[in-house]
């Protein structure tokens, strides 16, 4: 879909299932059983939407899916469900892996690294084996050492390959990965999440990651209650929502299992969302 002089769209990995309710914290099933209907184990389906932005010189991949590195009992206790294929969905789309520029990493958890690496011959190398994996220098020190609450959100699979190779770039901050192509750190669902905005030719797209992980998590109070620093992450939304209903950025919803792309509006006192270039 063509977006300024450049291209962007969706890449998906298929979907997976979590808890309903820590997915929505505290706001009460009644809620959000209206908009996602929850499994007989309470889970709902959520979407893998990673973005490929394709400027004149460069193919880059803003997160990598949950991956296919997953035995039964962890695809079942996760509900992974493989109805597409990241690097299949690459494949069609005539770009091979090797034509990966740069892999944006918004932060290291299963379901945004999960395609960082492949397993060949029973072990896991780089997916992207040209690419540069961006990420924050603080989320990478993290992933090596992570602590009870959120040591479940980490594979070392994922990441310790990529390091390994060297192929990591680390950010402390803010930083332009290539000309139009920026990462933010925005602290709240962990201390080191990057958002990634793009801009061509004035359009701006956001990709929000798990700041707004779904286009229901727009309204400032719903807050993942897997989040780390929840109030940081209402902080950023009351920041960043009015800035993306103002300049009418496309935003993507990483999470979302049927809106991955959609631009704000106003719908009374709520913000409503408007899905954006059909569907992946
Ligand atoms: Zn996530």
């Amino acid at each position: 879909m063509k977006f300024g002089s450049f291209e962007i769209e969706t890449i998906s990995d298929g979907t997976f299932a979590l808890d309903g309710g820590a997915i929505f914290s505290v706001v009460p099933r009644v809620l959000w059983e209206r908009h996602f209907a929850p499994d007989e184990r309470n889970r709902i389906r959520l979407g893998l939407n990673s973005l490929l932005v394709r400027t004149p010189r460069e193919n880059i991949l803003i997160d990598t899916g949950i991956g296919r590195k997953w035995d039964e009992r962890s695809r079942d206790r996760y509900g992974v469900a493989d109805e597409t294929d990241l690097l299949a969905e690459l494949g069609k789309r005539g770009i091979a892996a090797e034509e990966i520029d740069y892999v944006i990493n918004t932060h290291l958890h299963f379901d945004h690294a999960g395609t960082n690496t492949v397993e060949r011959d029973g072990r896991p190398v780089p997916a992207f084996p040209r690419a540069r994996y961006v990420v924050q220098k603080g989320e990478l020190e993290h992933a090596f050492s992570p602590h009870e609450r959120d040591r479940a959100s980490y594979i070392s699979a994922d990441f310790e390959p990529v390091a390994e190779a060297g192929q990591f770039d680390l950010i402390d901050g803010e930083a332009e990965v290539v000309p139009g192509v920026r990462v933010l750190k925005v602290a709240g669902h962990n201390r080191d999440l990057q958002c990634v905005r793009v801009d061509s030719e004035g359009e701006t797209a956001f990709f929000f990651a798990d700041l707004l992980p779904t286009t229901a998590h727009v309204q400032p109070a719903w807050v993942m209650s897997y989040d780390l620093y929840p109030v940081e992450t209402l902080e950023q939304k009351k920041r960043l929502v009015p800035l993306a209903l103002a300049e009418n950025w496309v935003c993507a919803f990483y999470h979302d299992p049927h809106v991955p792309l959609g631009r704000l509006h106003k719908d009374g006192s709520r913000i409503g969302v408007t899905p954006w270039g059909g569907n992946p």
